[in-house]
Order: C-alpha cells, then structure tokens, then sequence
C-alpha cells in the first residue's frame, strides 16, 4: 500500500506544486516533488482546498456532495412547478403553449427572430408555472443522460382527429422512466373529426388510465387553436403540483441546471438556467460544468434585467468564461478562485479520462494504486 506523491495530489487538486510544497512546509513537512504523503496529510492538505476526503469517492462525487448539500426539512418552501410538453410532432405542443402564453411563440419562429430565454412562467392568481419551451423528449433524453432531472410534471399533447402515435409513446416512455407525472392534453377538440375516446382508448392501451374510465390519469380536452379548456389545464397542472408537495430552500447558495446555451456574438457565452435551490444573484461566482465565471447580468422570461433568481425561475445569464451544455448542473461558490479551481480540476480530469480512458479514480483508488 502506497501514499499518493506531492505532485499527484497538486494535480488531482488542480494546484500549483510549489503552493502545496509551500502549505506543507507551514505544516513543517519539508516535502518535493516525488514525496510520498500519508493519508492524514493528504486529507489536511485537501481540506485546506475545500476538499473533505471520504473513503471511496471521486473528487467530483465530493465537490458535488458539497456544491449541492442538502437542506433541512424547515428551509423548505413551497416553489412553483416546472412543466414540459411533449408529444407527437404536430399535435400541437407549440401551439398549446404559445396559446397559454398568449403570445406568439409560433409566429416568430417562423420568422427566425424570437429572443424569448426558452422557458415562460405563467401566473394563475398567486400560483405560478413555469413552461420550458425544450422540446419534451430533449429535455428528458439529453439531460436525464447528464443526469438532470428539470420537469416535474409533463403534459403530453394528443391530437384528438389523429390519436397515440410513436412520438407520443416515446413521449410516455420518457416521463415513466424519469417518474414524471403526466397529464394529457387532448388537443384539437374544435375539430369535427375529433374523437377524445378513441384516444381515451389508445392511452389505456398504453397504461394511462384516464380518471373518468377509473384510472388515476387526469385528460383534458383543449383546442389550441380556439383557447378553450387551457383553464382547466393550468388548473389541473397545479392541482398535481400541490400533490407533489414540490418544495425548495430559497436561503442558499443556488444549484440549478442548464437548459440551452449559445455563444452570442456580441455577448459572449450566453445560458438559460434554471434555478432549482437556492437564489443566484447578480456579481455571484458560478460554475457549470468546465464554464466558470461570474453572473455578470439576468434577464427574466420577460426579457427584462432581474437581480435576483429564485427556485423554479428560469434566467438567462451572462458571464461564463465558455459555452456549458444543456443538462449541466450550475453551482453558486464561494468565490471566483473556487469556481475556477473546480473548472480546471474538472477539465484535468476529462484529459485524463481521455488519455486514460478510465473514469472515476478515487483518491481512495490512488492510494492503493500506488
Ligand atoms: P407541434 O409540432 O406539436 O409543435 O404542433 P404545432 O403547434 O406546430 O401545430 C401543428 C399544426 O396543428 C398547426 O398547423 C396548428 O395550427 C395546428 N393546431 C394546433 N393546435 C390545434 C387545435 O387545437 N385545433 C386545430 N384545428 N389545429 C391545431
Ligand atoms: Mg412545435
């Protein structure tokens, strides 16, 4: 059984090999290069970088566990939620949506020239929900493969002339794997050839039981295109929500996901992201995947300049020193110098896990590798 050397542990810290001489030195190690550390000095070292070393986990599985600490049970408040449409290609998912916005979503797409920040928060009285505009399946594929989980509840849109079709079984498969309640919009009631029973039907067939056949799936008929029914939906969607009990702590450091992300010409690095727990503010030290940075401004679903984000509100931010992916979990810091510090740490292990095509070493593993 071997101790991890000093220029091993810089790297794995991601620290300059003469700063950590320097430290152990202050501890009254006089150390080089090649010295070997034992367990306790390497574990005092790592503190000092704000590692806490547990036996049998990656550096990554610790800054996670302490980017994303959890919460008491009385910090917790009740947050709006977060809702994904989804559904067979032109049963009307845009549609919908622009029509619960009342804007006009489909229209400027169209034209190529939206600046919406790719999720919309609709207020009902006091209650909010929160739309992502992310294709459902995207939402679920690219960022559940991340290891992100951003929908609370889906809404699967049926058209009522045209029934379940493979998009909407994909659909279904998505939101079972992901344990994601779904509600179903059976869409285009206005026209005659509509027949909500045969979808009724297509759905039980798919293990979706409608409530009014005895099963526990809430359906609501709308129509898009004549507005009708969006009450009940939005009503329903918050009824599922109070179930949930979905609940955050807005007094932390935030922790959120990354919903889509660009690089503006003008603006650089540019990511929608949704706050999950906690508040991210303006001037606060981020890191996303290997971006790290600082909130340098917030733009709402509106479209204008905010401060302040709290749990289920989706912002756009500037600031990242790179472009992260969708599905990227985003972390509030300490300071600009940790940000950073967890970014190359995080790229030095991607070059390593290239090179050694071998993922995960714990500092536990390198102990006894050595
Ligand atoms: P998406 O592919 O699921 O986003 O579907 P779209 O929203 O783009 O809609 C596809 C087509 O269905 C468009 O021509 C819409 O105008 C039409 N459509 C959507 N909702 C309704 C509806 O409630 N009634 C009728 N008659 N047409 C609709
Ligand atoms: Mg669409």
């Amino acid at each position: 059984e071997g101790n991890i050397t000093v220029k091993d542990l810089a790297e794995k810290l991601s620290v300059n090999s003469n700063e950590l001489i320097g430290k152990l030195i202050g501890l009254g190690i006089m150390a080089n290069l090649n010295q070997e550390l034992d367990y306790e000095t390497t574990e005092l070292i790592a503190a000092e970088y704000g590692y806490a070393i547990e036996e049998g986990k990656t550096l990554e599985e610790i800054q996670e566990d302490e980017l994303d600490s959890e919460d008491s049970p009385e910090s917790l408040i009740l947050r709006p939620p977060v809702v994904t449409v989804m559904g067979h290609v032109d049963h009307g998912k845009t549609s919908l949506l622009d029509s619960i916005r009342e804007s006009h979503v489909t229209e400027k797409e169209a034209g190529g020239i939206t600046q919406h920040i790719g999720a919309s928060t609709v207020k009902i009285n006091d209650n909010k929900i929160v739309f992502l505009d992310t294709p459902g399946h995207e939402a679920f594929t690219s960022m559940r493969a991340r290891g992100a989980q951003v929908t609370d509840i889906a809404i699967l849109v049926v058209a009522a002339d045209d029934g379940v079709m493979p998009q909407t079984i994909e659909a279904i498969n998505h939101a079972k794997a992901a344990n994601v309640p779904i509600i179903v919009a059976i869409n285009k009631m206005d026209k005659p050839e509509a027949n909500p029973d045969r979808v009724k039907q297509e759905l039980t067939e798919h293990g979706l039981v409608p409530e009014d056949w005895g099963g526990e799936t809430i359906t609501v008929p709308v129509s898009a295109i004549n507005k009708e029914g969006l009450d009940e939906l939005l009503e329903m969607i918050l009824l599922v929500s109070e179930m949930g009990e979905l609940k955050a702590n807005p007094n932390r450091k935030a922790v959120g996901t990354i919903i889509e992300a660009e690089l503006d010409k003008g603006r650089g690095p540019v990511a929608t992201v949704l706050v999950q727990k906690g508040t991210l503010r303006v001037s606060d030290s981020i890191i996303a995947g290997t971006a790290s940075g600082r909130v340098r401004a917030m733009i709402d679903s509106q479209g204008k300049r905010v401060k302040k984000a709290g749990p289920s509100t989706a912002v756009e931010i500037l600031g990242l020193s790179e472009v992260p992916h969708a599905g990227d979990k985003l972390y509030a810091v300490k300071d600009d110098k940790k940000a950073r510090v967890i970014a190359d740490e995080r790229k030095e292990q991607i070059k390593r896990d290239q090179i050694k095509s071998k993922q995960n070493i714990s500092l536990d593993e390198l102990f006894n590798q050595i």
